[in-house]
């Protein structure tokens, strides 16, 4: 960059395109191939960018009636990245694992989690797990297929 006032050309115009978190589709077009290997924007030149972690539709309808259970760990994956929740003061970010249960499975699965807290994470259709658990899980679940 210069100090010189100029018109911006096409290669200044950096415009962005919000992905899903959880499919890394563009969101409100699910047909584009594109996939982010990583995640956010933290390069100028990178053009899609996950803004937040509002499900695209598309997922929003596959995780209706679902429990989505959501991997994080306590430091982000990436510089920037926002916590998807912060609990006792302390951060959590998603680390890009994630996986479905059905709502009846939660408390078969989690025999010592509180009736409660069952409860709850069937209403709210969301449970964050260490993500260590998350892929441990998911190991389980391949390995029963
Ligand atoms: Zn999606």
């Amino acid at each position: 960059m210069n100090n010189q006032t100029k018109f911006p050309n096409t290669k200044d115009i950096n415009p962005l395109i919000p992905i899903c978190f959880f499919c890394r589709e563009e969101k409100n077009k699910i047909t584009t191939v594109s996939k982010l290997e990583g995640m956010y924007k933290d390069t100028d030149t990178s053009t899609y960018a996950i803004l937040d972690y509002e499900p695209c539709d598309r997922c929003k309808a596959i995780m209706k009636s679902n429990v989505t259970i959501v991997g994080v760990s306590e430091t982000p994956t990436q510089n920037g990245q926002p916590p998807i929740a912060t609990q006792s003061g302390k951060e959590y970010y998603p680390s890009g694992e994630w996986l479905l249960m059905k709502s009846e499975a939660i408390a078969s699965t989690f025999p010592s989690m509180p009736e409660k807290e069952v409860e709850e994470t069937i209403s709210k259709g969301k449970l964050l797990l260490k993500s260590e658990v998350v892929i441990r899980m998911a190991k389980q679940v391949e390995a029963q297929n």
